[in-house]
């Protein structure tokens, strides 16, 4: 039997920078990420302050990789704002300063080898028609929401960037006219409305205003930034001003949603960023619910809408399919199409298996990438009382880099279940599930051709 190969001959650098924080990840020909690390983003200084933490977190994931930047094969760069693909030059960067700087040059010169540069949202998207939600569809819109909300358009894995190359703005559609005053100077626009920067205005007015909300606790006193996790917790525990406010926000989204597939008719709507993220318990049965209640004949059918299912890391892995795709090695065409390499289950009974070999008498996960890890019992017990009920939050963790298929394998067919939160966290992202006794799973998993994960009960 031939040993997995889990070292791909082809490494990529997918690098995210984002307002908060500069992302750079370690990403093997298949989209596997090897290697991640993260800093904040300068906030003070220039240009100057932001390319050198850029080039830190660069070094930063090579070295523990033992890689030279030279082994590199090319680097893929998302930016927060306007930008000129084919020179690499940033037009404009709103919220953070890189304006008018020519990043792919800088960086290539710097490390010798081929940069692509790109938008976030519309790297975001590619990301999840790479490899996410939309791996799929035909046509696929995403919409990331956070400091501010983004979006990006793809279709037969092909980015629509528009004339000048500023198409995905979604942000800056106008959904109030004469709403709350934007960052760009317009007037009501969807960012203004529901982005995470104009909740955290919402409710500092409405505490101002006299409301009372558990955040002025959480977060200590200071509302300068309120985290998308500070909202999740106060939206949990039923705070009045915080659910109001999400409420309308879920709404004007749900609009946002139904604008965009009437214009574009997209194969799927894809949602993420880091709001949506936090809060999509919440927000997606507003959304879903607006989005399917459209009256227009036709429109009903298609375009369902969907949560990001690579998370943190679909910016990273959109810039490394454009990478991919400047090199000449598009992900998105057939003979560049390579799979994790997976290992082989070859005995399955009550009490132990065997992949790759090894014998494990403990449950197990086999990630997207091909790792066997033992599966955190006692974490998935505490959350769903009973060790054979599989929650969302467990899901998270096995279905993290966006499988295709999740298989679920238990010694007795009736042994595991899945809550109603854990299918709809499935089917939200488009990961089919199979649960299967122990004897049909080692043919299942070792047959299937698709990008797999399982999760396996060896005791029932
Ligand atoms: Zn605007």
């Amino acid at each position: 039997m031939k040993s997995p190969k889990l070292i791909p001959d082809r490494f990529y650098l997918g690098v995210d920078i984002g307002g908060t924080k500069i992302q750079a990840s370690l990403v093997g020909e298949s989209g596997t990420i090897l290697g991640r690390q993260r800093q904040s983003t300068p906030r003070t200084g220039g240009p100057e302050q932001v390319l050198a933490m850029l080039e830190t977190v660069i070094a930063d994931v090579l070295v523990p990789a033992n890689l030279l930047p030279g082994d590199l094969t090319a680097i893929g760069v998302a930016v927060p704002g306007v930008v000129e693909p084919k020179s690499g030059y940033v037009v404009v960067t709103p919220n953070m300063s890189l304006t008018g700087v020519s990043i792919g040059a800088h960086l290539e010169s710097r490390f010798h080898v081929p940069v692509a540069i790109g938008n976030d949202g519309n790297l975001g998207t590619y990301g999840e028609a790479w490899l996410g939600s939309a791996r799929k569809a035909k046509s696929a819109l995403g919409i990331w929401v956070g400091t501010g909300i983004g979006a990006g358009l793809v279709q037969k894995g092909k980015l629509w960037r528009g004339a000048r190359e500023a198409a995905g703005e979604i942000g800056h559609i106008v959904m109030q006219m004469g709403g709350p005053k934007c960052g760009c100077g317009n007037l009501g626009c969807l960012e203004a409305l529901a982005s995470r920067t104009a909740i955290e205005r919402d409710i500092r007015a409405g505490l101002q205003a006299g409301r009372k909300s558990m955040l002025t606790e959480l977060s200590g006193g200071d509302l300068s930034v309120i985290r998308s996790g500070s909202i999740r917790k106060a939206l949990k525990a039923g705070d009045a001003l915080v659910t109001e406010i999400l409420h309308r926000a879920s709404e004007t989204l749900g609009y946002a949603c139904l604008t965009v597939r009437h214009l574009v008719d997209p194969s799927v709507i894809v949602l993420g960023g880091g709001l949506m993220e936090a809060c999509s318990g919440y927000m997606m049965p507003i959304i879903e619910n607006l989005v399917g209640s459209d009256r227009l004949p036709g429109a009903r059918e298609g375009g369902h809408v969907l949560l990001s299912a690579l998370g943190d890391d679909a910016v990273v892995l959109g810039a490394v399919a454009l990478a991919r795709q400047h090199v000449g090695r598009s992900p998105f065409k057939k003979r560049y199409r390579v799979k994790p390499a997976y290992p082989q289950i070859t005995r399955f009974g009550s009490g132990e298996i065997v992949v790759s070999k090894k014998t494990y008498d403990r449950d197990i996960c086999i990630s997207v990438s091909g790792k066997v890890k033992m599966r955190n019992k006692d974490g998935a017990r505490r959350q769903e009382d009973q060790a054979h009920t599989i929650g969302p939050k467990e899901l998270e963790d096995v279905c993290r880099g966006g499988p295709a298929v999740l298989f679920i394998g238990c010694p007795r067919a009736d042994g595991v279940t899945l809550t109603e939160p854990a299918q709809r966290f499935l089917s939200q992202r488009s990961i089919r599930c199979e649960i299967l006794p122990a004897g049909q799973l080692i043919d299942g998993y070792n047959k299937s051709k698709s990008r797999k994960a399982a999760l396996i009960h060896v005791t029932c």
